[in-house]
């Protein structure tokens, strides 16, 4: 019982649901509202179900709605999805990302919700992109192009915040505060949690700026243009085969551009992601000779397992043996 994420069709299943009388008796998915001990927490996607869990323990119950291996950017509510959104107690999201769970938080959950692309502004989806504008990558031959990924969005924000450890940290602890606010009695272990949960995270942002501080290569050609807190964090240049969302076909035009672009950085590796297939990314690496790997967007996690933590570690030693740093 999927339903298309069209808005009026998820305002129209709204209604069906209420008009049914209950949630509950067609959740056919959900256990939400069932716990009287823990704070009922719907995440919208997998960084933001790793800090409610990091930061609410054992004192939440924390659903994540995009399935294990599934890609979040277009995810759908099913009724009993939305179901889970009506009866949280918190629903976490980060509001222009997946425009169904907007609509459906908008109407169904607006004063428990925690938006966390409020915590800080977000970046343009254009600035800090590999922008040959001014030449300063020394082929100005490319200035004032057009299809640079990200462009075609004019005006759009990047939503991929969580590849900042620094940011992530930032989120979590106005995550605590929003916690403390539904749960008041526990206040001060969620703050403590967010406080340990930033160790961590400044760990791993201490690691990254020193693996990736003296590299060979600066450029890393990636499948979809996720990357760009992470690059302008450690100084580093993406180059987006498709723009702020997957898709498995890009313009010809553009994967003629990537290649281009890949052989005047002498890029060794094409990159592709665990939740989107990697057939463009072999294809360009097959006509520069370069190899495939996978950097991890972390929009979900793999069924390798792991965590953000682990994921991002095995993300740098992939950048580092990539861009031959030192
Ligand atoms: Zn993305
Ligand atoms: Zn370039």
């Amino acid at each position: 019982m999927n339903i298309r994420s069209a808005p009026r069709t998820l305002a129209v299943a709204t209604t069906a649901l209420l008009a049914l009388g209950g949630v509950t008796a067609c959740s056919d998915d959900g256990t939400a509202g069932a716990d009287p001990q823990r704070v009922d927490v719907v995440a919208a996607f997998y960084p933001l179900q790793f800090l409610a869990e990091r930061i609410g323990g054992d004192a939440v119950k924390v659903t994540n709605l995009v399935k294990p291996g599934a890609e979040p950017h277009d995810l759908e509510l099913s009724l009993g999805q939305v179901g889970q959104v009506v009866e949280a107690e918190l629903v976490v999201l980060l509001k222009g990302f997946q425009p169904a769970l907007d609509e459906a938080v908008e109407q169904n959950a607006g004063d428990r919700a925690f938006d966390v692309s409020t915590v800080q502004p977000l970046r343009d989806a254009a600035a800090g992109g590999h922008d040959h504008e001014g030449g300063e990558h020394g082929h100005p031959e490319e200035s004032g192009k057009a299809e640079e990924p990200g462009h075609e969005q004019g005006g759009a924000k990047d939503p991929h915040l969580w590849l900042d450890p620094t940011r992530l940290a930032t989120v979590g602890d106005k995550l605590a505060e929003r916690l403390g606010r539904a749960d008041p009695d526990r206040a001060a272990d969620y703050t403590a949690r967010a406080a340990a949960l930033r160790a961590e995270l400044a760990k791993l942002d201490a690691e990254f700026t020193a693996g990736l501080k003296t590299c060979q290569r600066r450029e890393i050609v990636v499948s979809h243009t996720a990357f760009g807190y992470l690059t302008e964090r450690y100084g580093l240049e993406q180059i987006g085969i498709t723009g702020l969302s997957p898709e498995n076909e890009p313009a010809p035009q553009r994967l003629a551009e990537v290649i281009e672009e890949a052989r005047k950085h002498r890029a060794t590796t094409i990159f592709f992601e665990t939740l989107v297939s990697p057939k463009v990314a072999e294809t360009i690496a097959k006509q520069v000779g370069a190899k495939t790997a996978v950097l991890d967007p972390l929009e979900g996690l793999s069924t390798d397992g792991g965590d953000y933590l682990s994921v991002m570690r095995t993300n740098l030693a992939t950048l580092r043996t990539a861009l031959s740093c030192q």
